[in-house]
Parts: C-alpha cells; structure tokens; sequence
C-alpha cells in the first residue's frame, strides 16, 4: 500500500506540482497493475473531482467565458446553453471594432486588446477575424472625443488628433473634430466560431437549449460545481433579479468595397468598418427597440447619413443585411455568489452580462474576471493549474 502512495508523489513532485486529479491518475495506474479495486475507487474518484461548469450564452461573452475557464482549467468539462442558433446571436454581425464607451470598463478592454496583439501576431487573420485597422472618427461635439481619448486613447496604437488641415483634405463634408488610431477589429462571424473551435477541442460541449432561469441549472438533474450567466439580453430574466437590462437595436450592410481600409466613423452612429473580405456600413442605436426587421425607413436614413461622410460608397454593391440588438444595462454586470443547490452542494453562479456595444471590446476581460472568480472559489483550488 505504502510503495505505489510513495512512488506516485514521486512521479508528481517530479512533474513540477501538477494538478491533485493527475496525482490521482498516476495513483490509479500504479494501482490497475496490482489491485483493480482500489483502481475503479480511484478513478471514480478522478470523475468526481472534475470541475463541471455550465454556460447559458454561446455569443461572444459566453463563448469568451469557455475559453479562459478550459485555458486556466483544462480538465474542466464545460456545457455552453444557447437558445438559438449563433446566427441569430447579436455576436454573428459585428465587425468588432476596438473602441470604448464607458470609462469604468477600461481594464477590461486593455485585458482584451493585449489578448487581440497575440491572437493577431499568431494566427492569420482570415481564421480568426483578429486583425488590425486604422481609421477616424468625426465629431463637432470635442467632449465627445475627449472622452474617447480618455477611456482608450492610451490603450490602441497611433491616437492621435487630426489637423485643421488634415479633415478638410480627408472629407467632404468634415465636421469640426477628428481623431485617429489603429486598433484591433475582431469579426464575430470569424472570431465567435473560431474561439468556438478552441474550446471544442478543449472538450467543451456546445447545446442548443432554453434556460428559463440559473436556478433550472442550479437545482437540475444534472450537477455544476459553476454556472455563468452570459445571455446578454436574457442575462437579467435568467439572474431572476434584475430588470435593468435594455435592448439597443442596431442595423448594418454587408457592402462590397475592397478598395477601403480604413474604418471611418461620425458621431459613433454612422460608420463603415473594413471587414475580412466585405465592409461593415452601420448603423442606428435604438433604445429600448427588439424588433429585428429591417425596414426602408432604416435603409434610407443610414444610406443618407453615410453618403454624406463618403458619397464615394454611392454604388457599392449590398451583399447583406443584418440586424443585432445590443444587450444594454446601466453597467454591466460581472458578480459571483455562492448558493447550496438541493444536493446541500456548494455552486458558485456568476454573471457576466450587459455588455452593451463593446462586447467584443470587453469580452475577454471579463472572461478573466470569471477565471478569478473561480480560482478564488473551492472548485478553482482543487483544480489543475495552465497558462491563459
Ligand atoms: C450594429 C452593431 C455593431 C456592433 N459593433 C461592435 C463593435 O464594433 N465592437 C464591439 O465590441 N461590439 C460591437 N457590438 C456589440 C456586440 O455585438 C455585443 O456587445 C455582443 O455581441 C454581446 O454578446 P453577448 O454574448 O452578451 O450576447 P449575444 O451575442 O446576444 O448572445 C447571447 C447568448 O445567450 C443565449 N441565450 C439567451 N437567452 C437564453 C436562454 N433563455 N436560454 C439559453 N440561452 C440563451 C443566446 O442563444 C446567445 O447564445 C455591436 C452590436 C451591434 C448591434
């Protein structure tokens, strides 16, 4: 009994510390040579200390949350829940332009943005939707962007302010402020999918499925040590205690026109962003509006406003319409809390949710606050430990 205990902390102080369940599996193998018993305990043992987490969103902040826990966590089993095909999420439309509305949320952005400089520099980006561009954005508001220098000014490459000189020979019709900088755009029609395919080698299990609310998952037949809300619009029915979360409609064109390759912004509303192979032209921000049909009334005071910034787009070919609401809240909201289900188990549930038009601006940040959490909790001290 005594020489396979000893030579397994051996082999495991000899592998640098790893994690209690791969002590266990060198326990188990020493074991299924002498005594088969021991050896289904043992493993049964493994199984049971596996760390299950489940995830109710398959957008990009669920899909972001699957990542950072299978990367810090990798012999986690993870389950991510989704209503409705990724298609239909409000992640699939997005160019995914780097920018930042709420100061607040600025170390979560950075989180992000030094996440994008690695997946840009490894991976090509027409795999991943992680590359980098360069544009403006107008104003005749200066507070304005002000503001946008303060919340990311510091965070992209080459901000900077454009001369008097410089917005007269850029635009027609310029208005009287304009900022410049380069910065990662992360297209969720590549990215989404892409971050999907990482955690479906990792093991992940992705399941189309309604959840009415956490406590469905919490008292379910099945058990989770983890649960994370990350419904977005959805996330305050699901939390079951807050109504504070607001749809913010928005519309944009697939439109064909290689030729641009900056993107190209006034007043955060109008804009186009250079995408892998097509041009994102955007778009409207709706308050309090879910209705996804897109009418001509959209059609025409979009066109309008952007031929006005570039009447050079007159005849660029549509390619496709989309339209996507933004999962708003006054602040988004990444909290955890711990409850015993009817097991008398410890869960430890967190929301990530509300992130409004910066999702994927704020995605992976706060997928390393959900990491935290867990680390923090008894589930993340049990479990083995890797690099994100
Ligand atoms: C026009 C437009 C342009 C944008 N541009 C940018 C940009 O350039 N940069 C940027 O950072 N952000 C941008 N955004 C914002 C970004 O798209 C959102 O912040 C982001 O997609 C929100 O992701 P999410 O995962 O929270 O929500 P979603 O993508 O909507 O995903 C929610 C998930 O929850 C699931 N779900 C919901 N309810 C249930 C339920 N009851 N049971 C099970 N599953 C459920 C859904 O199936 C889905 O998988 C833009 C948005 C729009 C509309």
């Amino acid at each position: 009994m005594l020489f396979p205990f000893l030579h397994c902390l051996q082999l495991w102080l000899f592998f640098g510390f790893l994690s209690p369940s791969l002590f266990i599996i060198y326990l188990t193998t020493i074991f299924i040579v002498g005594n088969k018993r021991y050896s289904v305990i043992l493993i049964l043992d493994l199984f049971l200390m596996t760390m299950k987490v489940a995830i109710i969103g398959q957008g990009v902040i669920g899909t972001t949350s699957a990542y950072t826990i299978l990367k810090r966590f990798p012999g986690a089993s993870v389950i991510l829940f989704g209503d409705r095909p990724f298609e239909k999420t409000c992640s699939v439309g997005p160019a995914g332009l780097f920018r930042l509305d709420k100061f607040e949320n600025r170390r979560w952005a950075k989180a992000s943005f030094d996440f994008f400089a690695e997946v840009e520099k490894t991976y090509p980006a027409d795999e991943t939707g992680v590359k980098l561009v360069s544009g403006h954005i107008q104003s005749d508001n200066k507070e304005n962007l002000e503001g946008q220098e303060r919340n990311y000014g510091d965070i992209v490459y080459n901000f900077r302010w454009l001369t008097e000189r410089e917005i007269k020979a850029l635009f027609p019709e310029p208005s009287k402020y304009c900022i410049h900088y380069t910065a990662y755009a992360s297209e969720g029609r590549r990215y989404v999918p892409w971050l999907r395919k990482q955690c479906e080698d990792l093991g992940a299990k992705y399941i189309q499925k309604t959840i009415s609310s956490i406590n469905e998952l919490f008292d379910g037949d099945q058990s989770f040590n983890v649960i994370v809300n990350a419904a977005g619009l959805n996330g305050g029915k699901i939390a079951g205690d807050d109504d504070s979360v607001f749809p913010v409609r928005g519309v944009g064109f697939e439109v064909e026109a290689p030729w641009h390759k900056h993107f190209n912004y006034r007043d955060f509303t109008t804009f186009t962003i250079p995408m892998t192979n097509s041009v994102l032209l955007g778009s409207v921000k709706q308050a309090n509006r879910d209705d996804l049909e897109i009418t001509d009334e959209d059609r025409k005071d979009i066109w309008e406003r952007y031929l006005k910034l570039q009447p050079n787009f007159k005849n660029v070919k549509i390619i496709g319409e989309w339209s996507g609401i933004r999962p708003d809240r006054p602040s988004l909201r990444l909290e955890k809390f711990t409850k015993k289900n009817k097991r008398g188990e410890n869960v430890l549930c967190i929301h990530n949710y509300g992130h409004g038009g910066n999702g994927f601006t704020l995605g992976y940040g706060t997928a390393l606050d959900v990491v935290k959490f867990i680390e923090e909790s008894e589930f993340g001290r049990n479990e083995g430990k890797s690099k994100l």
